[in-house]
């Protein structure tokens, strides 16, 4: 199977409930966020733009537990912010499993292994000796926090803390191999930490997912070498969705990075072009989505917008009409379900937006509902194969293809600490990431005839190269050599 039975089957249940009962509208996944303070600035996230001024305020855990409980989806994805920012996360989880309900956690990755460190020294017996053995020869723990773990006091073996089970994942952001990745969370090192967590995930036996965000710059031939070598990581599925151009988003480029949105955002042409390969990536790797949703993303199909689906609860309530546009907040779901004028969004029969700001959109959260709960006999066939069909296998691992993950620079020193080096050096004679067009691997971008890419940087690097040394420059009032 492509999921865990119980899950699966809890989910399947949930949508013959309420089509039985005949619920016109009804919650699939919780998109919970407990608080919006982040450890990151993601170029193209909205929320620490659009909450900026409540980044201090969380969402007690009674009233995050109540919120599942009202919308009773079967599914929570506990997002942000970094969730695991979020003091009472390990009350949370354990709160969302006691009410039965499959959690997810989407993290950026970088406190993952504290927490399955604090796994690790509540659960420490010498039965777990073996995974401690290992995870030290891969570096993954050092030998203080191994020692720290087998003499963890009363407090620390007392602790609520996350346990692999099969009702939880890790869903850890990676938007692209290091190079990519780490310029889109403006912070080097990120990416080979995400990487570190999710083999420590594993040697644990946590379930893990990847979430990945496709932009216009995104490379579609860097997507299927990413998903290769998460799979060789043993991750066990990938979401996948378009940017969108969230009103937020885009003043932030603006006003942050004087970058214009057109240039980072995809329209629903562009986003065709670029998700054209997904079906066949979903015989590849376990892609969580339906497959009527990757029949969409690849083009063949439309699906009408069921935002009320996926709904976002967070510190001002219930976030109408959907994750990524505010109208405003509501105290309740109910009443967001009755309250919104849920036909003036989403797009029309012929994919038209209804409100302009659906026009390109494509996201997961809006979409990817519509073909689980399609009622077309197609689709009900389409997404049981789909799902009780067997798992893709895991890619074979090889220093190749870690070779090609690890893109961005030497280990341990990402994209930016090499631009700031050359423009230190006001890039004489720097040999860089960016000189080999951010990666290594194989594009999909024409070469003119030529057969190979110039040797300087160009295109999407070129743009990025281009930004990261404005940045610089500005911070340091220095001016630098474009060329
Ligand atoms: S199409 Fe749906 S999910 Fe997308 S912006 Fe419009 S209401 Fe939101």
């Amino acid at each position: 199977m492509r999921f865990p039975l119980a899950p699966t089957a809890k989910i399947a249940r949930h949508i013959v409930k309420h089509k039985l009962k005949g619920s016109g509208k009804f919650a699939m996944v919780l998109q919970l966020e407990p608080l919006h303070t982040c450890n990151l600035t993601c170029t193209g996230c909205g929320r620490i733009r659009e909450y900026s001024t409540s980044l201090k305020d969380m969402v007690p855990l009674e009233q995050c537990l109540a919120a599942a409980a009202e919308c009773d989806a079967p599914m929570i994805s506990i997002c942000g912010g970094e969730p695991l920012i979020y003091p009472k996360i390990e009350e949370l989880v354990a709160g969302l499993h006691g009410q039965g309900r499959l959690v997810y956690i989407c993290t950026n990755g970088v406190f993952m292994r504290k927490k399955m460190r604090e796994y690790l020294a509540s659960a420490y017996t010498p039965a777990l000796e073996p995974q401690l053995t290992r995870l030290l020869s891969e570096k993954l723990v050092t030998e203080k926090e191994a020692e720290a773990i087998r003499t963890a006091d009363a407090a620390a073996r007392s602790k609520v803390v996350i346990r692999p089970s099969q009702w939880h994942y890790w869903n850890v952001h990676v938007d692209g191999l290091e190079y990519t990745h780490d310029l889109i969370v403006e912070r080097e090192g990120v990416f080979k930490e995400c990487v570190a967590a999710i083999q420590m995930a594993k040697i644990l036996g946590y379930q893990v997912a990847t979430n990945t965000t496709v932009y216009k710059e995104t490379e579609t031939a860097e997507l299927e070498e990413m998903f290769k070598y998460l799979s060789s990581l043993g991750v066990d599925g990938h979401t996948i969705s378009p940017g969108y151009d969230y009103d937020a988003a885009k003043k932030d480029m603006v006003k942050r990075l004087g970058k214009d949105p057109a240039q980072f955002f995809l329209t629903r042409e562009m986003t065709r072009q670029k998700f054209k390969d997904i079906e066949r990536w979903g015989r590849m790797f376990t892609i969580f989505g339906t497959p009527g949703y990757l029949e969409f993303l690849a083009g063949k199909r439309e699906l009408a917008c069921s935002a009320w689906a996926v709904p976002t609860y967070n510190i001002r309530g219930w976030k109408a009409p959907c994750y990524v546009m505010t109208e405003g907040h509501y105290p309740t779901y109910a009443q967001m379900l009755s309250e919104v004028k849920w036909d003036r969004f989403g797009v029309d029969e012929r994919g038209c937006g209804r409100d302009p700001r659906c026009e390109n959109c494509m996201m997961h959260s809006g979409f990817e509902p519509s073909g689980a709960l399609s009622s077309s006999p197609r689709d009900s066939w389409i997404n049981f194969k789909y799902n009780f069909g067997s798992r893709p296998a895991p890619y074979p691992s090889s220093p190749e293809l870690t070779r090609a993950a690890f893109n961005g620079a030497s280990v341990g020193k990402g994209h930016l600490a090499e631009a700031k080096e050359a423009v230190n050096r006001e890039f004489a004679g720097v040999k860089s990431a960016f000189a080999r067009g951010g990666n290594d691997l194989p594009h999909d971008h024409d070469h003119g005839g030529s057969g190979a890419c110039s040797s300087g940087p160009s295109g999407a690097a070129g743009d990025q190269l281009a930004d990261l040394k404005a940045k610089i420059a500005a911070a340091k009032k220095i001016e630098v050599n474009s060329q």
